[in-house]
């Protein structure tokens, strides 16, 4: 019997990788796929700050998503695999590709994917939210900058948001000069794209006045360099150096869809970063919100710029805290490569939230210094104006960048300065469930598992809801009706499924033989032409 069972099943399925298995169903499902998930029962690994159970379900919908796609099946249903959520967001991210402006019929058919039987839909549906609104910021990222100006991305977050809702102010280049916001215009002043301001505000809470959460997004749709001009091999990617504004958009998004009970603003300056005859020089001085003098000794470090008085913005809504988001240095690639967003702030109970969400979402943080040392770096040295937007001294680019931007932050205001440089992509596959392309991260993790306190309703690193157990685990699929029995049984009495289905067996064989559970994928294919014959 073994031997038989063996050739059913063929080799050990490894972690993250799926198997798909044809005409176990004769009614509903054509193709089925069976994904490893490896060892039952993980949880957070402290040393990788990641929680492995979760970051397995991800990885193993999207290998299982990946499968049936391969071979042309495009209606998928997926079990929960023990966690509705990071099942969604798994399927969810690994199934959407950006095709843009590619010719219809050239354009791949995504799978659409939904969950099977009513088991975890609330968690399902959380996840695909999530998904969902980080699918947006990857697509608002890896558009082309001539088709994501300023202009055009005020119009896609003002249409997609006041759907949802949601408040959408588009500020002009007047409104930013009555507001003495001279950092933000003298970086628009290079290009003939007028500058933006976006202004959103989402109000969940039961006390429309309650203090929002603020968010800040770096929204330059397009980065030359400025005169100091970046040099011409990869520049393309400079299209996705709005993500920090991407993901604030997609953040209210999700927020709205998931109608949490917090208030939340959204600040974005919009710009693109281009050398002109009216373009800023090294050198130039130009005068903040806040009153402050900047040297502009590097026209490429915009960014910083834009923020500087966004961030004085910020403050005059008496906000919780104040999280900004950017696509900041590269010195934030050279530090932590694409494996974590480095994180700077003035509070230290705030870093844990986010690092705690970070562990839950698989979108880890890492935080770095905001002393002194660096403050003095772009403050002291500086001959007739407050501050300089590049330091003298030799690496620590990150670090003297998050310096400056706290001289734009009052003390008493918590903040916190996110440099997702490292992450905003292109991904090259990295990640198992993000395909290759702009990554919108770290949508997902920031605000609805940290900044808005989601998570601290929860217990830290012990996500609610979350079991990856064998009966959880060890799923047989096709026939509904009695798939609650089969469940109970598969709490330790595996060999009972032996005498069902031969089906069952290959399923059952695999886990008895290599100690591993293995949910299954349920597939639905409505695929004309690809029937039986294609098996
Ligand atoms: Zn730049």
């Amino acid at each position: 019997m073994c031997l038989n069972l063996s050739s059913k099943a063929g080799p050990k399925i490894p972690k993250g990788h799926a198997r798909v298995f044809w005409g176990l169903d004769e009614t509903d499902y054509s193709g089925v796929a069976v994904v490893s998930l490896g060892k039952h029962g993980l949880g957070i690994n402290k040393l990788e700050e990641i929680h492995e159970g979760k970051e397995s379900v991800r990885a193993a919908a999207a290998a299982g998503c990946r499968a049936l796609d391969d071979v042309e099946i495009k209606d998928i249903k997926l079990e929960t695999l023990g966690d509705a959520e990071a099942a969604a967001e798994g399927a969810g991210l690994s199934t959407w590709l950006y095709q843009g402006y590619k010719n219809e019929e050239k354009k791949k058919k995504l799978p659409k994917i939904s969950l099977y039987g009513e088991e975890g839909e609330t968690e399902w549906r959380v996840g695909i939210i999530k998904a969902q609104a980080q699918n947006w910021a990857r697509e608002l990222a890896d558009t082309p900058a001539n088709l994501m100006t300023p202009t055009i991305f005020s119009q896609r977050v003002s249409e997609v948001l006041t759907n949802l809702g949601v408040d959408v102010q588009v500020r002009d280049k007047s409104w930013a000069e009555q507001k003495k916001m001279g950092s933000f215009l003298s970086v628009a002043r290079g290009s003939l794209e007028p500058p933006k301001f976006l202004e959103i505000s989402y109000k969940g809470a039961e006390n429309p006045s309650e203090s929002p959460v603020t968010f800040v997004g770096k929204g330059v749709t397009f980065d030359a360099g400025g005169i100091s001009l970046k040099p011409s091999s990869e520049m393309d990617e400079m299209r996705a150096d709005m993500s920090g504004a991407a993901c604030v958009a997609a953040t209210i998004r999700a927020a709205a869809e998931l109608k949490l009970k917090k208030n939340i603003v959204g600040l974005i300056p919009l710009t693109e970063n281009l050398p002109s005859g009216h373009a800023t020089k090294p050198g130039d001085l130009v005068r903040a919100m806040n009153g402050k003098t900047i040297i502009v000794d590097n026209t490429d470090a915009e960014g910083r710029l834009i923020l500087a008085d966004a961030l004085c913005y910020a403050q005059e809504f008496n906000p919780r805290f104040i999280l900004d988001i950017a696509t900041l240095t590269g010195a934030m690639r050279v530090a932590l490569s694409n494996s974590a967003t480095g994180v700077f702030t003035n509070d230290g109970n705030l870093y844990e939230t986010l690092r705690n969400a970070g562990t839950v979402t698989g979108d880890r943080v890492w935080r770095f210094p905001l002393w002194q040392h660096f403050t003095d770096e772009v403050t002291k040295k500086v001959k007739g104006a407050d501050i300089n937007n590049i330091a003298k001294c030799k690496g620590g680019g990150s670090c003297t960048a998050a310096a400056f931007l706290r001289e734009f932050v009052t003390k008493d205001t918590p903040w916190m300065h996110l440099d997702i440089a490292g992450v905003m992509g292109p991904a090259h596959d990295e990640l198992p469930y993000i395909p290759a392309g702009m990554t919108g991260r770290p949508t997902r993790q920031r605000p609805l598992q940290s900044a808005i306190a989601h998570t601290a309703d929860r217990e830290p690193g012990s996500p609610a809801g979350y079991a990856l157990s064998h009966e959880h685990a060890l799923l047989i699929d096709w026939h509904a009706d009695s798939l609650k029995t089969r469940r109970r049984w598969a709490t330790g009495t595996l060999l009972h499924l032996q005498s069902h289905t031969k089906y069952e067996n290959v399923v059952t064989w695999e886990c008895l033989r290599e100690g591993y559970t293995f949910p299954m994928i349920h597939v639905c294919d409505t695929t004309p032409g690809m029937q039986r014959k294609d098996m």
